[in-house]
C-alpha cells in the first residue's frame, strides 16, 4: 500500500519524468545519421606468398581477382562509397600494414579475402570468420597458416613484439573488439554466408570466430572470407573460373549493399 503522501510525491514524478529527462534523451532526428563511407579491401597474401596452393592455382591470384571485383561492383552500384585496396597488384603488405590502412583511412569496414586449403581433399565449402576466441582450438590450423605469413616478413620479431603464430600462448595477447564492432562484424558475416548459399549454391560451413591478425588490430567491423577450398579439386575449378569469381564477388557485394541499408536504417 501507497501512503497518500506518498502517492502524490509518486505521481509528481511520474508527470514530471519526461521533463528532467528529457533533455538527456538523444532526439533521434537530431543525430547525425550514420553513413558507411569509406570500405577497405583486402587481397589475402600476395608477392613472394603464395598463401594456399592448389594444384594449378594460388591463392594470392584467386583472392586478388575477387577482390578486385568486389570493389568494381561497389563503385559502380554505391557511388558514395569509397573503396581503399590494401593491394591492386602482386605486391605483399604485411599483415601488420593491412589494418594499419584501415585505421589510417578511418574506414567503416574491412573485408579481408581468402581462400582455403585443407589435408583432407573432400573438404569444400565456404567461411566467413569475425575476430573472436570461440572455439579456437578447432581453428587453430587455419588460424596459425594465415598468421604465419609474418614469418617471411624481415624484422617481423620487431615488428610483432614476439608473437609466435604457432604457439597458442601467444594468442593471449590478443584483445577482444568492442561490442558493437563484434555484433556488425557478425552481421556481415550472416549475410555474407547467407548470400554464398542461397544465391550461388555454395555450401557455407558458417559464420566463425577466430584470432586472425588482420582482424585483431582494424578499429571498425571486420571480417575475414575464405571463399573455398583450393585443395578441392571441383570448388578449385569454380574458383579459378571467371563466372565463378563473378559470383563470389557480387554475393560479397550484395551483402556489403545490404549491411550497408540494415547500419544506415537503425
Ligand atoms: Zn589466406
Amino acid at each position: 500500500m501507497v501512503r497518500s503522501k506518498n502517492k502524490k510525491f509518486l505521481l509528481t514524478l511520474v508527470l514530471l519524468t519526461p521533463f528532467i529527462f528529457g533533455g538527456y534523451i538523444p532526439n533521434e532526428t537530431m543525430m547525425p545519421a550514420f553513413r558507411m563511407k569509406k570500405i577497405v579491401l583486402d587481397a589475402g597474401h600476395g608477392g613472394k606468398d603464395p598463401g594456399n596452393l592448389g594444384s594449378r592455382s594460388k591463392e594470392k591470384d584467386i583472392n586478388l581477382a575477387v577482390t578486385l571485383l568486389v570493389g568494381k561492383y561497389i563503385k559502380e552500384n554505391m557511388p558514395d562509397v569509397e573503396v581503399v585496396y590494401t593491394r591492386k597488384d602482386d605486391s605483399f603488405p604485411s599483415l601488420k600494414e593491412r589494418p594499419q590502412i584501415a585505421n589510417n583511412n578511418k574506414a567503416d569496414l574491412f573485408v579481408s579475402i581468402h581462400s582455403n586449403s585443407a589435408p583432407n581433399k573432400s573438404a569444400f565449402g565456404t567461411e566467413t570468420f569475425v575476430m573472436g576466441t570461440k572455439h579456437f582450438e578447432a581453428n587453430f590450423d587455419i588460424v596459425k597458416r594465415e598468421n604465419s605469413v609474418i614469418l617471411l616478413e624481415d624484422n617481423y620479431e620487431e615488428n610483432y613484439e614476439g608473437f609466435d603464430p604457432s604457439s597458442p600462448e601467444s594468442y593471449m595477447m590478443f584483445n577482444l573488439m568492442s561490442k558493437v564492432h563484434f555484433e556488425n562484424s557478425v552481421s556481415l558475416a550472416d549475410q555474407i554466408e547467407t548470400q554464398f548459399r542461397d544465391r550461388v549454391g555454395r555450401k557455407s560451413r558458417g559464420v566463425k570466430q577466430g584470432p586472425f591478425y588482420v582482424l585483431w588490430t582494424p578499429s571498425m567491423p571486420s571480417v575475414l572470407v575464405e571463399l573455398g577450398f583450393l585443395s578441392n579439386s571441383e570448388e578449385e575449378r569454380f574458383l579459378m573460373s571467371e563466372a565463378g569469381k563473378e559470383y563470389m564477388a557480387s554475393a560479397i557485394y550484395r551483402s556489403i549493399r545490404d549491411y550497408k541499408e540494415a547500419i544506415e536504417s537503425k
